[in-house]
């Protein structure tokens, strides 16, 4: 079920109808748009009847929503969500598209700056890198936990760059919720429904990607597993699905950009190194999801991928990336979005 407000509605009347939606045994997700505020109700199994809500004063229509996702949807908020954070003016989702790159695991505090370094130069505004690994063989390098997340901390101080790494369990989201600035839900988790309340609860933007084989409706239940527990800063990626093709490690299915974005109001960016597993697909791939849409990019980036302890074959160089910026730079323009300067540009016009 849907509230909608009236363009009039005071911020009373809208705390009126949530406080009668919470004594019926049910969840308010008030939702301030440009226009009006609508408030999503979850917990009920069908309609809330004889509840009185539709006579409340500032109320203009309750609405039964007949999809299995409400708070994810567009029909819940007609306009695009635009995350921000705090104490920054990065966003996702806004005009500036977001780059978010680095490398696929925290190897150590050298590697790790140095990488660092130069994502801070081309202008991207965070930096990736896991510090736990969900890795196929339990033999392979898992990642350096909590010592990883300082290491990363400790190059947001650096460079001045938001921290976006995974969390695999309860106890690593409780930790990256503490140490960065976005909790990476991976694509191996995306159906770990304990896991998507647990970021639910989290104080941070979640970055959720998309499952191995997941459709687009498993896709966003998961989005509104996370929203239904009260974060609302979720940003969808698309990674990448397991299909019959052996030229590629996954498929990347770009096409999933704009049916995500017909249906939902939640940002969505693309992650060209595990959707295509090899170094030379990541510009091509990377250029084509600014031009379909996306909301920005998450790239592998490692200053020495032949000695890479995980993803080196699909990790591109620094100066790969510098070049894939100026390029999606052009692309960008074309439809209507911003991408950074290089640092260095960036303080030029910035002085003058
Ligand atoms: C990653 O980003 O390093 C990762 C493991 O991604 P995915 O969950 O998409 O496989
Ligand atoms: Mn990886």
């Amino acid at each position: 079920m849907l509230v909608m407000m009236k363009v009039s509605a005071t911020a009373t009347e809208v705390e009126a109808v949530c406080e009668t939606i919470s004594k019926l045994g049910f969840r308010p997700h008030p939702m301030p748009g440009a226009q009006r505020t609508a408030i999503g109700i979850t917990g009920n199994q069908g309609p809330v009847e004889g509840s009185g809500i539709e006579e409340m004063p500032g109320v203009a229509e309750v609405i039964s929503v007949s999809k299995p996702y409400k708070l994810v949807s567009r029909d819940m908020k007609a306009e695009s969500t635009i995350v921000r954070f705090a104490g920054t003016d990065v966003t996702i989702g806004g005009k500036e598209l977001a780059v978010i790159a680095g490398p696929c695991a925290v190897e150590n505090r050298d590697q790790l700056l140095r990488v660092a370094e130069r994502v801070a130069k081309s202008g991207a505004r965070f930096l990736r890198g896991g510090a736990y690994k969900p890795r196929t063989s339990p033999y392979a390098f898992q990642g350096l936990g909590e010592e990883g997340l300082k290491i990363l901390a400790e190059a947001r101080e650096c460079f001045g760059l938001l921290i976006v790494t995974e969390a695999i369990d309860e106890t690593s989201l409780a930790l990256v919720d503490q140490y960065a600035d976005m909790i990476q839900i991976g694509a191996r988790n995306m159906q770990n429904f304990a896991l998507l309340r647990c970021a639910g609860r989290a104080k941070k933007p979640v970055l959720l990607k998309r499952g191995l084989s997941a459709t687009l409706e498993e896709f966003l239940m998961a989005a509104e597993y996370v929203m239904s527990e009260g974060n609302y800063n979720v940003v969808l990626c698309e990674r990448g699905v397991r299909t019959f093709a052996d030229h590629t490690r996954n498929t990347l299915d770009l096409s999933i950009v704009p049916a995500v974005q017909r249906l939902s109001h939640l940002p969505i960016i693309v992650d060209p190194s595990h959707g295509t597993g090899k170094r030379h697909k990541v510009p091509p791939l990377s250029r084509a999801a600014v031009a379909v849409g996306a909301d920005g990019l998450i790239v592998e980036v490692h200053h020495c991928p032949e000695q890479a302890l995980s993803d080196g074959a699909q990790s591109i160089y620094p100066d790969q990336l510098d070049e894939l910026m100026a390029q999606i730079r052009l692309i960008a323009s074309a439809v209507g979005r911003d991408v950074a300067l290089p640092r260095e540009q960036q303080a030029l016009a910035g002085r003058a």
